[in-house]
């Protein structure tokens, strides 16, 4: 049986052994998928062991920059990203690392609930791992303008700089920036916590602007519970982002892309 695992610490919430079992069983790929605890000192180990027999591995918080380090070839949007995802094993045993998290992002947005993204003017709060691997992708999707605030206002400026070669992109604090906006996407670990940014209200027109938390949880989250009173004119949460990062990583292992609505759905 063909071996897929997910690596991260910790683990045991990981919703990944499920996306891809249910994937596995739409599409009849024969495929075993599991979840794998790695201890924070021995990542490269752990990776190394499982990758000699599976052909291919998830990667989640905290490793994703130093499994970018690890492998052997980057594409190109794991390149910029500057972290990895999903990693192949490839037939002279070479690691290639991709990250489908940007991908995953830019599909649900756009495919699943219905907004285009050209045109429009997207905040995105948060300079860390999971904001610097969407900006690429959502700059290919043709923004007006991407304005990227964070706590760390340095961050902010580090990231803008790094990408401006692709589009309309800035950095600023979040107590600069009061203008609405179309799409505000809250890319902190801030709801982990149960916080929120402090960013301005007057950035939600109500009724229009939409309002996206790439955390994910039973309740809606405090981001998208603070976004609802001020009268945003859509809430979403990170599980469809999940799920379709996970598509793009099933189509690089198994050359076949799932239909990701059932499984949103059963997850749901
Ligand atoms: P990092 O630790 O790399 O970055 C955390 C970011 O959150 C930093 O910008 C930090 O600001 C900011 N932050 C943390 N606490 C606060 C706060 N109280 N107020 C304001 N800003 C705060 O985390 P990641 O980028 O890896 O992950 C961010 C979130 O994205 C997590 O919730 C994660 O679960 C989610 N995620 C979801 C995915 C999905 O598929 N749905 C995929 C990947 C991530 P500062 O720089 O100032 O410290």
């Amino acid at each position: 049986m063909d071996r897929y695992a997910v690596i991260g610490n910790p683990i045991g919430h990981s919703k990944s052994p499920q996306i891809h079992r249910l994937f596995a069983e739409q599409t009849g790929e024969q495929m075993s998928y599991e979840a794998l605890l790695a201890p924070i000192d021995d990542f490269a180990g752990t990776l190394r062991s499982f990758l000699s027999d599976g052909l291919g591995i998830n990667v989640t918080v905290p490793f994703k920059e130093q499994a970018w380090a690890l492998v052997d070839q980057h594409t190109p949007a794991a390149q910029r990203a500057g972290a990895v995802n999903t990693i192949q094993r490839q037939a002279d045993g070479s690691l290639l690392g991709d990250n489908t998290d940007g991908k995953g992002l830019v599909r649900d947005i756009q495919h699943n609930a219905g907004l285009s993204l050209a045109g429009l003017k997207i905040l995105l709060v948060g300079a860390g791992g999971a904001a610097r691997g969407v900006i690429q992708p959502l700059l290919a999707a043709g923004p007006a303008q991407l304005c990227i605030v964070n706590r760390t206002v340095s961050k902010a400026e580090a990231l803008g700089a790094l990408f401006i070669d692709l589009g309309p992109v800035s950095a600023a604090g979040f107590q600069w920036i009061e203008e609405p906006v179309d799409l505000i996407i809250n890319a902190t670990s801030a709801s982990l916590a149960g916080d929120l940014p402090e960013i301005s209200p007057k950035l939600i027109r109500p009724g229009h602007t939409w309002c996206y938390d790439m955390m994910y949880a039973n309740e809606p989250t405090p981001f998208n519970r603070w976004a609802a009173e001020q009268g945003a004119e859509r809430c979403l949460d990170g599980l469809g982002m999940l799920v379709e990062q996970a598509a793009e990583a099933f189509l690089l292992w198994r050359g076949v892309r799932p239909e990701t609505a059932p499984v949103l759905a059963a997850l749901r």
